[in-house]
Order: structure tokens, then sequence, then C-alpha cells
């Protein structure tokens, strides 16, 4: 491993202002991720600023049921928060679905969002990668590629962003507050944090230098069923093939609205808003969620061994929505 100093921040200010002052340095909180790759030498930041125990630890609840989340809460805390169970019971199915207990205990918020692919070759240091290093190549295209992208692929990466978590919050529609170099706090959608990899997928967030997450909002649930479901390899501890996130609101018999994400598929977490519009007013029934289905991948691009997803996906969508429906 790379040689790096390290401090721990006592504020926001501070720990942006550090980031800032040293070139390749990187903020650290639970650390889940980024030292793994750092002892791969993935990633080599030569200053860390820890901000895991800056005061962004908070959850706070309104009357409208709407939430603000610390970025420091731990994904374990903000599983069984009574708040997010009674209403926003798709979060919590997607972090417990997420890694080991071990993990959502040091895991945060923030740093769950900003995760780094899973793809084997951008751990394999002997392949190219245009993720790791730029221009280098890209192994999984023609390569062993069955857990990544259909979705959203480009011709330089075809990597997956491999959280639950901000899969359910593209479905529940959440905002990114953020502050940035200059003291400035900012909202985003969540869609908006995610760049598609294009021909620099080593470009992964829409978050400028030094500009720090700092809390998640969740707008009141929206009306419906909320499901969660993950297909993987193994019953725990392993990343998503597909996910799906819906919320489904049934009445009398027709899907009165619904709300779709995709994990597993995609560079980023992937709403499926054309497919939303067309479950609307369609009856709730194998036929429409077979229809919208057929939607939601429509613009899917399967090559190699990544082909079965498109089918898997399919499945685990209608069935996703036809337990929402109920
Ligand atoms: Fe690297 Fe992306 Fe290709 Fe994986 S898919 S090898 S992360 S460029």
């Amino acid at each position: 491993m790379q040689p790096f100093t390290y401090e721990r921040a006592t504020s926001v200010t501070e720990a942006i202002a550090s980031v800032s002052k040293h070139p390749n340095a990187k903020f650290i909180a639970g650390g889940t991720n980024l030292l793994d790759l750092m002892k791969l030498g993935i990633e080599r930041p030569t200053h860390l600023v820890d901000i895991s125990r800056l005061p962004l630890n908070e959850i706070e609840t309104q009357p409208d049921s709407s939430m603000r989340i610390g970025a420091q809460v731990t994904n374990s805390d903000l599983a069984v928060h009574p708040h997010v169970r009674t209403h926003f019971p798709l979060l919590t199915q997607a972090l417990l679905a997420g890694a080991s207990g071990q993990l959502r205990n040091k895991a945060s918020v923030g740093g769950n969002l900003l995760q780094r692919t899973r793809c084997a070759y951008f751990y394999n240091t002997h392949t190219p990668c245009n993720k790791r290093v730029p221009g280098s190549g890209c192994a999984a295209i023609g390569g062993f590629n069955r857990a990544n992208a259909i979705l959203g692929t480009s011709t330089s990466c075809i990597a997956v962003h491999p959280s639950d978590m901000a899969v359910a919050m593209t479905a529940l529609g959440a905002q990114i507050e953020t502050t940035n170099a200059t003291g400035q706090t900012r909202k985003l959608g969540i869609g908006d944090l995610y760049r598609l990899p294009g021909t620099t997928p080593q470009i992964e967030t829409s978050l400028t230098p030094g500009e720090m997450i700092v809390a998640v909002h969740l707008p009141p649930p929206p009306r419906g069923k909320q499901v969660y479901r993950k297909v993987r390899d193994r019953a725990s501890y392993a990343f998503a093939l597909v996910s799906v996130a819906a919320i489904v609101e049934q009445r009398n018999g027709r899907v009165a609205s619904s709300r779709v994400a995709f994990g597993g598929l995609a560079p980023r977490p992937w709403r499926a808003e054309a497919t939303e519009q067309m479950l609307r007013n369609g009856k709730a029934e194998p036929a429409t969620f077979s229809a919208a289905a057929e939607r939601a991948l429509a613009e899917a691009r399967t090559e190699g061994s990544a082909a079965f997803k498109l089918e898997l996906a399919r499945r685990t969508l209608r069935q996703t929505l036809a337990i929402a429906a109920t």
C-alpha cells in the first residue's frame, strides 16, 4: 500500500478545506470499499481525511413523513430506524439485502452512495480497465462479463453500480445534499449524482473536487406498497445480478401510480420512468406487468455472458410488480 498521511476532521468545513488543500486527498468514512482499493493499489490517496466522527449522524423526520438522513448514519442504524421501517420499508429491505452485518455496521450512507464498481477486471490490476487506467481498454467487453451492465453502457465501460440502498433511494426520489469547497450547499436529485460512463468511465459522479455529501433527503413516501427484490448468486453477502425496487399503488384493480428502479443492470441505479408511465391506469394483472417488463428492458444491450440478465430482469420485474400490486 502506498504511504499516506491521516487526519481526523472535527467539522465539515475543516474536512473540505483539508481535502481541497492536499492534491490527491480523499475523505474516508467507514472505509469498507476504499481500504480494499488502497490495499490493491487501485486507489492511491496520499492523504486521508477521516469524516466518520463528524456530526452528520442524525436522522430527522417531519410530520409529513419526509426525512433527512445524515451522511454518516450507518447502514445498520438506517435500516432499523422505526420511521424508515414504517414509512420506507423499501429502504430497509434494500439495506438489509446489502453486504453483511459487520459491513453494514461500518458503512455510511454517503459512502454507500459513492462506492465503486465490483467489476472483476477493475480489481485485477493485470488487466486493461478504462475506469482504473483511462485509455487502457476494457477487459470486460469480450471477457467474462456475466455480472456487468446491460443498460446505460458505452464502448469504454460496462460496469454496474453495486449499491442496493441507492436503488431504493432512486425509487423513493431521494435528493442529495452536498457542501463544496467554497462553503456552498446544493441539493441534487439522486439521478443527477451519477454519470453514465461515456468515454470517461473514471468520472462517476457530478461532485466537484472537495464536494462532500452531507445528507440525503427523502420526500414523503409515495402511495402504494413498497417491495425490494434482489437476485444474486448466493443468499447473502453478494452483489445483485438484478434487483428491482417497486412501489405500486393499486386502486380498483388498476395501477394508479408506480415507481420502478433497477439495480445490478447499469452503471447507476436505473429508474424506469417510461415503464412507470406505461403502467399507469393499466390493469394490475400479469399481462400488464409483462408488457411493462418488455418496455423496461427495450434499450438493453446484451453481449457475452451477461445475456441471461435480460430475461432474469424481465422475470424479476414481473414478479416484483405482482407482489407490490397485491
Ligand atoms: Fe474497467 Fe469498466 Fe471495463 Fe470493468 S467494465 S474492466 S470497470 S472499464
